[in-house]
């Protein structure tokens, strides 16, 4: 599945629009073609995106003002435009595709200049091509060499995106969907957070309670996490008890409410743990925000950051959340901002 490129794929005649381009025109063009979307493109470069959802959610303006069918579409379009490049593999688009719920991926070459569209059924049909393909080998197998059956299943466990004991996605889809997000905010100058958690004292949980009770443990937490969160945002299980959560046009004193509010519900949930000097099970976590300027040229950096404001967390008490300044980040300083302390909003 790794050497299905996008390019394979992707439809490459593809008719695209000016900013400037009235509204009507764009949807003239729609019918003519039969698309469901066309993309903006200004220098060769996608500018943004006009769907057929953008066209019925713009049709009680159309019924109250006939002219406005004459408005650039540059006015109405969806902007930025998340793209893919021809080189990206089914998997990781498919990663991008669903995990954003995009259904319309312009495909850029390397210096950004559209050359196709890839829709995510053309990403669900090839993925489910190579599922059945995959099936058929492996029920082969089954039939010869239960042996190879069992390493084609380790196979395809490694393909997917969820984690297998919380449901939430796993490394693999969030190495993916991290490097996606961190190159659009840094092409397109957006911020987003990332907060990564720990459960305290989780090895004396685990040694009191028994592991099948940790197992538990970390999958209510998972849960309580995705309750409190946008559908945007989105968590992964980053290692054993530590999860990430990505927070897309998120800034950082918005993601240290969030994450204060995250670990107040979850103390409030009082779930016993004897062996901790709080009583019940607590966690800590570290915050880090992506700016729009002048941010990481990479998410591990960030990712880093985040992970450095999780170790002040445990050395400052535990049960709270930190994050450190990126100015402060290249020497041991005390952290910037720690619970209670969120800073006013700018
Ligand atoms: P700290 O407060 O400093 O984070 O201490 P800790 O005990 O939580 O950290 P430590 O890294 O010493 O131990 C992490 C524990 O998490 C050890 C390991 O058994 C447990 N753990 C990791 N993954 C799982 C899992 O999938 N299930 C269960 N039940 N336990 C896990
Ligand atoms: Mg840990
Ligand atoms: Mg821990």
């Amino acid at each position: 599945m790794d050497d299905i490129r996008v390019r394979d794929l992707m439809s490459s005649n593809v008719v695209s629009i000016q900013p400037q381009t009235g509204l009507m025109t764009a949807i003239q063009a729609m019918l003519d073609n039969r698309y469901s979307c066309m993309v903006v493109v200004e220098d060769r470069l996608p500018a943004g995106i006009v769907t057929e959802r953008d066209i019925v959610r713009l049709a009680p303006r159309f019924l109250g003002d006939r002219s406005f069918v004459s408005i650039p579409v540059a006015e109405v379009m969806s902007a930025p435009v998340m793209t893919v490049s021809e080189t990206t593999t089914l998997f990781d688009a498919l990663v991008v595709s669903s995990s954003q719920k995009i259904r319309h991926l312009p495909v850029v070459d390397g210096q950004g200049r559209m050359t196709g569209l890839v829709t995510q059924s053309d990403l669900v049909q090839a993925h489910f091509r190579i599922f059945e393909r995959q099936r058929a080998i492996i029920e082969r197998s089954v039939r010869e060499r239960t042996r190879e059956l069992q390493q084609a299943n380790e196979q395809l466990h490694s393909l997917s995106m969820v984690d297998a004991l919380t449901g939430i996605g796993n490394r693999r889809a969030m190495q993916v969907d991290l490097d996606h997000t961190h190159r659009q905010a840094v092409r397109y100058k957006r911020a987003y957070s990332v907060a990564l958690f720990d459960v305290d004292y989780f090895k004396l949980y685990n040694d009191f309670y028994g592991h099948k009770a940790g197992d538990a443990a970390l999958r209510l937490i998972a849960e309580h996490l995705q309750a409190g969160i946008r559908k945007s945002d989105r968590l992964y299980r980053y290692g054993g008890e530590e999860i990430l959560l990505m927070l897309p046009e998120t800034n950082l004193h918005s993601a240290l409410i969030l994450a204060e509010r995250t670990l107040a519900g979850f103390a409030a949930l009082n779930i016993a743990h004897e062996q901790s000097p709080f009583g019940h099970i607590t966690i800590s976590c570290g915050v880090a925000c992506q700016l729009e300027d002048g941010g990481f040229p990479t998410w591990e950096g960030l990712v880093d950051l985040a992970d450095r404001g999780l170790y002040a967390s445990k050395g400052s008490g535990r049960n709270r959340v930190t994050a450190i300044a990126p100015e402060d980040a290249m020497d041991d300083s005390t952290p910037r901002f720690s619970t209670g302390k969120v800073p006013e909003s700018p």
